[in-house]
């Protein structure tokens, strides 16, 4: 198929074209139907070898429209032109300067003149911008778009191996590396968190009526710190169980991802601005769940002060087994019920009947360690006392389980990051972290132009971001589950008028 193309006209028409090479009068049709008798009269001619044809002949067509494209510009001039950074005029440096970019179509062979701006120090070529080439890098959008898409799911080595099955080019593990790198830099550079959040999903018209939000932390293996902890956070929309039922039905989908490889500043930052942006300020029920860390709580209180705060079950547990193990043993046979009657225990209105029975178990605590275990889990349920009533929460439908926060340790983490074997730089996994946390919130579609959208700043789409919050300090009680006074809403709407 590499010859002259040559318009696609009838071979019937009166003066066929003609390249001088033996099939050269034929037309592309009547080529390619030369191409397959050929094949067929070898007799490889089976679905493979028509699919290889179809291939080829999409691959020279566009290389051949990319070249065609390219000849079609008009020619540059040498006329100085104004620097992008300091609008001074910059002579030409360099004529005929060659970028090659790698494009859905394939490989852009561009020449185009060079300038060199003597007031800034900046250089740069004037075509490169008309035909809005990304600055660096040797990839269009398009190409990039599809390689992010692929880095962000599978490590660097794997996706130029599985880039192959795809499509007919190849692409090395660098190349990859680089372009997640570099969006990953982007990324890191947006606006702002609170546009950064809204690029990846709109802010909702109306507030929900309920939010659930839940925080934790995953330890991530680096090369230079060994272990690090990753902060995780999820706001997302409803969550209520009706009671009765077990398990809530929720879709990944509607929630809002923040992951933080970092401290509590940027993670408080990176959950305010997830919270604003879901409008948690008018939301009637916020549940916020979370272990038993105590800056998780201040955060809780700082960020969302109407919040009804959950200590979530399998935590709660958690720490009643670890007292179990070492007062009878790790394995030992009484585990099992040891662990069914801290459930029923722990369904009330308090942890109070839990604790009575971990104190008549002091009497069996002989070493050190067991009375260390006894007094950890009490302190643990004493200052978390109220988080526990779990009973009143499950009778209100709140949800009291850990499957959230475990879905996102799933979703945002565990999938590209914490894979046999993986130990990452801090610098590549800081990007990597918000990434993932990125693409989980925007979706595969969205991702990639949601992170080019977050650098500019959010519009303002919603009149109520205009008004000052709701009040905001207000003493954490329960049994009156938050409203923010339509009185306060009425009163700002006829502000704005
Ligand atoms: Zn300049």
């Amino acid at each position: 198929m590499s010859r002259r193309r040559k318009p696609r006209t009838p071979a019937t028409s009166s003066t066929p074209p003609n390249d001088g090479t033996p099939l050269g009068a034929l037309s592309d049709a009547d080529l390619l139907r030369e191409i397959a008798r050929r094949r067929l009269a070898k007799g490889t001619f089976d679905i493979d070898a028509i699919e290889e044809l179809a291939q080829a002949a999409q691959r020279d067509l566009g290389e051949e429209t990319l070249a065609a494209a390219m000849a079609a510009l008009p020619p540059e001039d040498d006329k100085p032109k104004a620097c992008p950074k300091c609008r001074q005029l910059a002579p030409v440096k360099a004529k005929n300067r060659l970028r090659h970019i790698l494009t859905t179509a394939g490989e852009l062979r561009l020449t185009r003149n060079y300038h060199h701006c003597s007031h800034c120090g900046l250089g740069f070529s004037p075509r490169d911008a008309e035909l809005n080439l990304p600055e660096e890098g040797e990839v269009s959008t398009a190409m990039e778009r599809r390689i992010l898409d692929f880095g962000v799911n599978d490590t660097f080595e794997s996706v130029a191996e599985r880039w192959s099955i795809h499509f007919s080019t190849s692409i090395s593990s660098n190349l990859v590396r680089r372009v997640v790198d570099r969006v990953g830099l982007r990324c890191e550079a947006a606006h702002s968190e609170e546009a950064l959040q809204m690029a990846c999903r709109e802010k909702p018209a109306e507030p929900p009526s309920m939010l659930t939000v839940a925080t934790d932390g995953s330890m991530l293996l680096t090369r230079e710190a060994n272990w690090k902890e990753v902060k995780v956070g999820v706001v997302a929309r409803g969550g209520f169980i009706p009671p009765g039922e077990e398990r809530p039905r929720r879709r990944v989908e509607d929630a809002r991802y923040v992951a933080v490889l970092g401290g509590q500043p940027e993670f408080k930052k990176a959950m305010a601005a997830a919270l604003s942006v879901e409008r948690a300020d008018e939301v009637g029920t916020v549940v916020w769940l979370g272990d038993g860390a105590h800056e998780n709580w201040t955060l809780a209180t700082e960020l969302c002060p109407l919040a009804v705060q959950v200590l979530d079950v399998p935590h709660a547990v958690h720490w009643a087994m670890l007292c179990g193990k070492a007062l009878l043993g790790e394995g030992h046979c009484l585990l099992p019920q040891w662990e069914a009657r801290t459930h029923e225990l722990l369904d009330a209105d308090s942890p109070e009947a839990a604790i009575q029975e971990l104190m008549d178990c002091l009497e069996f605590a002989t070493t050190p360690e067991q009375l260390a275990a006894l007094d950890d889990v009490v302190g643990y349920y004493r200052s978390n006392e109220k988080r526990m009533r779990y009973r009143l929460f499950r009778s209100r439908g709140l949800p009291v389980g850990s499957g959230i926060v475990e879905s996102a340790h799933r979703h945002v983490l565990q999938v590209r990051m914490k894979r046999a074997g993986q130990r990452w730089g801090m610098v590549r996994a800081r990007r990597m972290v918000r990434l993932r946390a990125v693409y989980r919130t925007a979706g595969a579609v969205r991702f990639h132009r949601a992170i080019r959208d977050g650098l500019k700043a959010p519009a303002l789409r919603h009149k109520s971001q205009l008004l000052p919050n709701a009040p905001r300090r207000v003493k954490y009680n329960d049994s009156a589950p938050s409203r923010v006074s339509p009185l306060n809403r009425a009163a700002a709407a006829a502000a704005s008028k």
